[in-house]
Order: C-alpha cells, then structure tokens, then sequence
C-alpha cells in the first residue's frame, strides 16, 4: 500500500501542528514511519487519504464499538445542530443520557458529565479530595487517567515514598500526593496505605487495565483493593474511560461485581464526540457545586451535539444487551486464531484478552503489570504493525495499546486478520 498523500499531510502539518499531531500517540514515534491520514471511515473499515482500505481495531481508541459513522448516531448529531450547536445552558437531552447511564450502572445515583476522560478523572480525584478532606491519592503504575497533573508520575526513589514527575512541568509538590503502586499487588497497595495513615484520600484503578496493553486484574484483586478502601475511609475510583458500557451496560462494576465509590466514563459514552463523565452515589455527588463546596465546571459540558452522540449510543447498546457477548465470541475466537498461527510459526507472545479488548505482547511470560508489559520485545512488534499495515490492517502504533473489537467486524474481517498475522509472522 502507498502512503504517498498521507506522509505530503504530515510534513504539512508538522510545520503547524508540534509533531503533527494533536495527541502524542498518533505519531509513529514508537514503530517509526510517518501517520496515516484518515479520509472517512465506515463500520469495520478506515479510508484513507491513499485510498487504502484498512480494517480497524483501534476505533477511535475505544469510542466507536458499534464501528464507524453508525446510521442512529450520525442522525442524531445532525438532527441536533440543525437546532443549534451549544447554549450553556439546560437542555432535556442532558437529564436523558443521565438517566439512562443511572440506570445502565450499578450503584450511581447521579453523573456530571465534562468533556474528555482526562477532566472525568481529573474532576473524580478532586471530588474525592473534597469528600474525604484527604490530599494523597494511589495509582498503579501503566495505568492511565489522562494528562492531568496527578497522573503524569513515575516511581519515586522508594516503593513506599511518594512518586516524582514523569514529564517536565508537573511540580515536586503536585507529584508528592500522588503515590505509586503495582497493578495486581495488593500487599504493595496495604503497606503503602499503612505508611500513609489516614492521609489517602481516593484509590484510582483501571479495574481492567487497558493502557499498557490489555491486563485484566487477577482474582482478588479488586475485591481486596475494595476491602482495603473500605476498612481505612478511602474511596475506591474505578476509571472505566475504557471499559464503561464496553465490558458490560453496567461496565466492570457489573461485569465483576464489585462496587466503586466513584467512576469515571469516556470514550464509548460519547459515542465519538468529545465527551467524559463521572458519577457515584448521591452523597458524594451532592459534594460537586452548585450544591456542594468542590468546584468543577465546563462552558461546553453537556453540549447537545455530544449528548445526542452519546444518547444514542447508549440507547443502541441498553436495547441490545446481547452485544457484549457477540464481541466477546469475536475477541475469542480472534484470539484463539492468532494463537494457532503464531504458534506455528514459532513466535514467543503472550494473548491477553477479556470481553472486547485483546492485546498481543510479544513476551512468554504472563503480562500482569507494568513491568512485564515492558518486557515486550518492541523490535518485533515493528515488524508486526508494518507487516499488518501493508496487509490492510491498523493496529495501534505502540505494543502498549489494546486492540478493540466492534460489532461492525465480520468473521471474513477476523479471518482475514488470521491469515495476515500467520504471513506477517513468517517474516519475524
Ligand atoms: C483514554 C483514557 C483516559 C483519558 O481520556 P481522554 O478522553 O483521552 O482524556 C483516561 N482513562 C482511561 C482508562 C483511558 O483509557
């Protein structure tokens, strides 16, 4: 395939956009070459500024689960900004989606919607700060929560110390509250609360790790970070950005049966435009202004456009509950393919998979946390994208990304898939 046309884009927009892309992981910085240019996509299928037809697993990195340009979210939208696209003020269409996403989740009585994963998360870890009048928070390393200050740390010298920044701008004092655990590790997660008494306002969790690949939580370990939480007056956040309306209607909360005190939600429940949410039950939301002391705002929260993207979405996913387990029959039985072929072609790899996110670490071992994600041997993931790319295929272009399933792909989409990993895999 040629990428004439996309890589005449790119130097363009290199000149006016830093990197050329507005999101850092658009780049090929990580398997080299230059981005794609999207021209339009539709269902399982990406067109690009080439011509080229690729099938998609990433979907807009989550959102679009029904495939792209689904007919009732695209009408939606349009019909909408006939009426005007934004007002700042109450619309009907807001206490809609609310209502049905209250429905849809187990344990929330009420959600604040805002306009991206990063404020979902960035507002729920404020929120629980103001609630539990607690400054430190938890998070796992390789987890992701967005951009927002908090979030961007690394280990810090000690496992029970405080972290450090992980990007210039991110201050010492901001990263002092921010502590660092290991993803499936929970007596990690009991000394560092024990070090920290009665100081820890919130537990922040992908309660299935999405971000360094796709890592589900180990039997327990949920259930025991809920004890803890429970046991020391912490709030356990459950950011389901990904996997909210994905895993299940009711996210992992259902899926696992595990109760959260607050959650976070984008990506799916945009239904491809810019939208995240946060929710929780009713005394904890009653916190958030105008009814309570913490502050969190936004001019363009509950824009219609957004809330009739994301109306619909959910409305075709709440009437056809039947949908996670057709993804789940197509991750297993993508999952089970590649197995075979890259069995046979003697690769060493590791298949994660859960629901509709699977991930292929070219590693033996079992991929449980950050750190054995990052055994991955990068080199040949190179070879893999490339080879996929030119097979008609997109991935996404890092080996820490989960590849997403849509009820858009057809078997002959997953075969084809099959038969292109067994080639590709050859040349390894
Ligand atoms: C994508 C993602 C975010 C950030 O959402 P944005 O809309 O990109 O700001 C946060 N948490 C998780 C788990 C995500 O996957």
């Amino acid at each position: 395939m040629l990428y004439k046309r996309s890589s005449q884009l790119f130097a363009e927009a290199e000149k006016v956009i830093p990197g050329g892309v507005n999101s850092p992981v658009r780049a090929f910085k990580a398997v080299g070459g230059t981005p794609i240019f999207v021209k339009s996509a539709k269902g399982a299928y990406l067109y690009d500024e080439d011509g080229n037809r690729l099938i998609d697993y990433i979907n807009s990195w989550g959102p679009m689960i029904l495939g792209h340009a689904y007919e009732p979210v695209v009408q939606a939208v349009i019909e909408k900004a006939k009426l005007g696209t934004s007002f700042g003020m109450p619309t009907e269409l807001e206490t809609q989606i609310a209502a049905l996403a209250v429905s849809m989740v187990p344990n929330i009585d009420k959600i604040r919607f805002v306009n991206s994963g990063t404020e979902a998360c960035m507002s729920a870890v404020r929120l629980a700060r103001g609630f539990t009048k607690r400054d430190k928070i938890i998070k796992f390393a390789g987890c992701y929560h967005g951009h927002s200050d908090s979030f961007l740390i690394q280990a810090g010298s000690g496992a029970i110390t405080f972290g450090s920044p992980n990007s210039p701008g991110v201050t010492a004092g901001t990263a002092k509250d921010t502590l660092l655990a290991k993803y499936n590790d929970l007596e990690n997660v009991a000394t560092l609360i024990e070090a920290n008494k009665n100081e820890i306002a919130a537990i922040i969790v992908e309660p299935v790790a999405g971000n360094m690949g796709c890592i589900p939580p180990n039997k327990g370990f949920l259930e025991g970070l809920r004890q803890l939480c429970t046991d020391n007056g912490i709030l356990l956040i459950f950011d389901e950005v990904m996997t909210g309306f994905r895993l299940a209607a009711g996210g992992v909360q259902e899926l696992l049966n595990i109760t959260a005190d607050i959650v976070c939600f984008g990506k799916v429940i945009g239904g491809g435009l810019p939208v995240g949410a946060f929710a929780a039950r009713e005394e904890i939301m009653n916190y958030l202004a105008p009814l309570g002391p913490v502050y969190q705002a936004g001019t363009l929260s509950g824009n219609p456009l957004a809330m009739a993207a994301g109306l619909a979405m959910l409305q075709a996913l709440d009437s056809d509950r039947a949908i996670f387990q057709r993804l789940e029959e197509k991750t297993a039985y993508l999952a089970a393919g590649i197995d075979k072929v890259l069995k046979a072609n003697n690769v060493v790899f590791t298949i994660n998979t859960i629901g509709s996110m699977i991930s292929v670490h070219f590693d033996a071992a079992p991929v449980v946390d950050f750190q054995t994600a990052a055994n991955g041997d990068n080199e040949t993931f190179k070879k893999f994208f490339h080879g996929l790319l030119k097979e008609g295929i997109y991935i996404a272009p890092s080996a820490y990304e989960t590849w997403f399933i849509t009820d858009a792909l057809t078997y002959e989409d997953l075969d084809f898939t099959i038969r292109a990993i067994d080639k590709v895999s050859k040349t390894f």
